[in-house]
């Protein structure tokens, strides 16, 4: 451990269980820490760092932003708003985008949709349905509508009108929601990240819809983490074939630059009017660059497909070197989305890896989770299998 590391902690609240490394630099999937040590970045910044680091088409072009302008306020019109918000439209079938600057930010917007869309047809107390293992945030309505326990203990009270049903099965939801007339919304993420990579499954998706469609419910996917090209399609649910009423994203949207958006389709577009909802920093015209930037070289340099052929044969890859080995109880996910569930706790393997130049993170106890940037190269691939496989043999061996 540095000196420079001990001297950094005394005045930052010590809300996470940190690595003791810190980074200074990077060069696509590689970064180095203070110490000039070299990591291969399977992380992303949980999913964030779409175009790796210091992409040489990104960098000019925040640099050109940053010299024009970086902030005015939603006081006036923001260009960059409307580019990008068309770009969100095209690309994923809907209307209307609102831009706030995270992930969690983005989940308490469409909450604010769903309710206000159950008041303004009358339904005083508006329910939103939600799952087991998901996960949407921090903030107290966000933390209250996340599955895991031990992120809402100690926070209460939390906020009403949640009703929490399991994944993937239908019968739960029509059951969970029998005769209640308060129902306005189903909120879900088509691969829960935080829960430990578990996919919605297409059928259910499918079942989901015409369900939402009968009811007059609001379809609410979450892709924070599994959207934005992440699986090799612009947002996950497009592997169904369905489009979503409300679909908030954040993460990879401006490969590192803080963002959020909430993109609806005609039944959400309209419910927020002025005076209802806001941000100061949202929708910034660096933010707004940071966005249609990556867009752009995303298109260009064809990382969808990069993000579906190299999440493939990674997947083989692992499925190859750990599939088979007692201990280890199922390898899912999709394109640059991985997970690989062992039978035991495994948080320590968060450390090991970064001992061994690999930087990756371990979500639900014991899912090794691995969501690289989405310039990942096949041979990059491999390495991070051959950095994983010794770490994870020695773990099952204890
Ligand atoms: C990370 C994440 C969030 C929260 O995003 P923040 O930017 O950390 O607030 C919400 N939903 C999902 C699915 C996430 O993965």
């Amino acid at each position: 451990m540095s000196a420079f590391i001990e001297a950094a902690s005394p005045h930052v609240m010590n809300t996470y269980g940190r690595v003791p490394i810190a980074l200074e630099r990077g060069q696509g999937c590689r970064v180095w820490d203070v110490n000039g040590k070299e990591y291969l970045d399977a992380l992303g910044g949980i999913a964030v760092n779409t175009l790796g680091h210091n992409h040489a088409k990104l960098v000019p072009a925040l640099q050109e932003q940053i010299a024009k302008l970086i902030h005015t306020s939603n006081y006036y019109h923001v260009p960059g708003q409307e580019r990008l918000a068309a770009k969100l439209v095209e690309l994923s079938g809907m209307s209307k985008v609102f831009f706030c600057n995270s992930g969690l930010e983005a989940n308490e917007a469409a909450i604010k949709i769903a309710r206000k869309f159950g008041v303004d047809k009358g339904i005083a107390n508006p329910e939103i349905v939600v799952y087991e293992k998901a996960f949407h945030g921090r903030s107290i309505a966000t933390m209250s509508a996340t599955g895991n326990p031990k992120i809402r203990s100690g926070f209460g009270p939390l906020v009403e009108g949640f009703i929490r049903v399991p994944l993937n099965d239908i019968d739960a939801i029509k059951q969970a929601t029998e005769g209640n007339p308060n129902v306005v919304a189903v909120f879900f993420e088509t691969i829960q990240g935080e829960g430990g990579i578990n996919p919605a499954r297409s059928e259910y998706l499918r079942d989901l819809r015409k369900l939402c469609d009968e009811r007059d419910w609001l379809m609410m996917i979450d892709e924070v983490q599994c959207g934005m090209g992440r699986t090799g399609k612009w947002f996950a649910h497009q592997w169904a074939g369905i489009v979503p009423d409300v679909m908030p994203l954040a993460k990879g949207l401006g490969s590192g630059v803080p963002i959020g958006a909430v993109v609806a389709g005609p039944k959400a577009a309209d419910v927020l009017q002025p005076g209802n909802h806001g941000t100061t920093f949202g929708g910034n015209p660096l933010a707004m660059r940071a966005g249609v930037e990556t867009i752009r070289i995303m298109e260009e340099d064809g990382l969808l497909e990069n993000a579906a052929t190299v999440g493939a044969h990674l997947k083989a890859s692992l499925e190859r070197a750990l599939g088979s080995l007692p201990g280890v109880k199922e390898i899912r996910g999709q394109g640059l989305m991985l997970g690989v569930e062992l039978d035991r706790p495994c948080g320590a393997l968060i450390g090991q890896a970064a001992e061994a130049g690999l930087l990756l993170s371990v979500t639900a106890d014991s899912v090794i989770r691995i969501v690289p940037p989405l310039i990942l190269t096949t041979a990059e691939a491999d390495e991070i299998v051959a950095r994983l496989t010794p770490l994870v043999k020695a773990l099952l061996a204890q």
